[in-house]
């Protein structure tokens, strides 16, 4: 029996969760997805709250509020990133462990989808607060972590160091070093050659499709790029080395617009060698994070936040190609509007898929103990987002709907399939 239900209302514009659902119903929608199927696949698995009591420097206790949502484990472990970050909420991260089973879906590896958030600013706490706020998070988690059932990554606050503290969390708890429990991991750990660049190559190669489908040119090509995070800084610099034309880039703090392109390897140094803030680099004019979103350009790449792109906004995004680097930058209600003005978009679950995917090879790679070239690496990532962003694009011309729609069906349809051959337990 197919779905008979309306796309779900979204009361609240800003509530990521009600966007992911909103897309996921649409999706089921045109797949015609039976009534048990759809129902067990819009809920989480499983979700928990856990209450961290974390010593800080100055012997005071406080306790940070952290949750682990488990989507989907239909077609392998649960895959997904640990977010630190102040306003971290349980809807936020059921929305982005929904993506993440649909976008190891759509670039087709073996995960599910989880998502993991701490409530904690990380840069207000010292290196080993972090340490003891992470230590305490993993082993708390220790039972819901491992290898074969769920694998964090770094997300928003989170890096390599935060990673290896998980990992060596967890081989304490297990009693054994177990490098494949996480991934993000440094190299000297197990890490995966090429994962730091991954989510940035990966959102590269898909602009890089995108701008020959739409028969236009990568020299020259005028992008702004909105973050300048590990997404958006990767990005920033492959894009750059591969000829385009970086015109604007933001961080929290602000923006930066020069019409000729920014210097961007010496804005890198700037940032992250010299430590200094990317507003006060002396390459192009000042401006705030949020109006780069709104100057004109060839490509808009938003690579920082949620929600970014909203119905109050979306009719001044100015772009041919909106190629999404970040988690769910765009509502839902905005979704129409950008549409209407035919901008080619790459959503989220395929345009910033290359980091799991790497992720996926890093995993292979600490089971096998034996590790690839950068080069390999590489080649097999282009392999995956050069196919999947064609299965994405044709389907989307074969049933006539935007390509956010597509990858959804293309991910919702594996989920189901392999669901189907599991059949439900008891
Ligand atoms: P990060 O913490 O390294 O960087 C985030 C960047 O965004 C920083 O430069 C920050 O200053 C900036 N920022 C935050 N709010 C902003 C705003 N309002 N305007 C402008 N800039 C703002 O995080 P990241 O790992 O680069 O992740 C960025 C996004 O990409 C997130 O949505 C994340 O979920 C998603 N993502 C990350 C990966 C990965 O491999 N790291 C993979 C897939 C998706």
């Amino acid at each position: 029996m197919p779905v008979n239900v309306m796309p779900a209302p979204v009361q609240d514009e800003l509530n990521v969760y009600e966007s992911a659902e909103a897309r996921f119903e649409i999706a089921a929608r045109k797949l015609g997805l039976e009534q048990g199927i759809y129902r067990y696949m819009k809920y989480p698995e499983r979700e928990i709250t856990v209450y961290i009591p974390v010593a800080l420097d100055t012997g005071q206790i406080e306790v940070c509020t952290g949750y682990r949502v488990l989507h989907s484990t239909v077609r392998g472990p649960g895959k997904g990133g640990i977010r630190f970050a102040p306003n971290v909420t349980l809807d936020e991260v059921r929305a982005l462990a929904a993506w993440m089973t649909w976008k190891c879906a759509v670039v087709n590896i073996p995960f599910g989808g989880a998502k993991g958030g701490v409530v904690c600013d990380p840069s207000k706490l010292s290196k080993s607060e972090l340490e003891r706020v992470t230590r305490r998070y993993t082993a708390s988690l220790s039972d819901w972590f491992g290898p074969e059932r769920d694998i964090p990554a770094p997300d928003i606050g989170t890096n390599e160091q935060i990673m290896a503290w998980v990992m060596d969390t967890y081989s304490m708890h297990v009693r054994q070093a177990t490098t494949a429990v996480v991934t993000g991991k440094p190299l000297d750990l197990g890490g995966s050659q090429g994962r730091r660049e991954a989510t940035g190559r990966g959102l590269m190669i898909c602009c890089n499709k995108a701008v020959q489908k739409l028969r236009m040119k990568c020299d020259g090509c005028r992008v702004i790029i909105q973050g300048f995070g590990n997404v958006g800084s990767q990005g920033a610099l492959l894009m750059h080395e591969a000829g385009y034309k970086i015109i604007a880039v933001s961080d929290v703090s602000g923006g930066l617009y020069n019409e000729k392109g920014l210097d961007i390897p010496k804005l890198y140094d700037w940032v992250y060698v010299l430590r200094k803030p990317l507003k006060e680099f002396d390459g192009g004019e000042k401006a705030s994070p949020q109006e780069i979103l709104f100057r004109p350009c060839d490509i808009l790449v938003p690579a920082a936040t949620e929600n970014q792109i909203t119905s109050q906004n979306a009719h001044r995004v100015n772009c041919r190609i909106l190629c999404e680097g970040a988690n769910g930058p765009t509502t839902a209600h905005a979704d129409a509007i950008i549409e209407q003005k035919d901008i080619f978009i790459v959503p989220d679950i395929l345009g910033n898929a290359g980091g799991v995917t790497v992720s996926y090879f890093e995993w292979v790679q600490d089971r096998q103990g034996f590790f690839w070239r950068e080069s390999e690496v590489n080649d097999r990532l282009q392999d995956v987002m050069e196919h999947s962003f064609d299965q994405v694009v044709l389907y989307a011309q074969a049933h006539s709907v935007n390509n956010r729609t597509a990858a959804y069906i293309v991910a919702i349809d594996r989920v189901a399939r392999a669901l189907k051959l599991r059949g439900f337990y008891a």
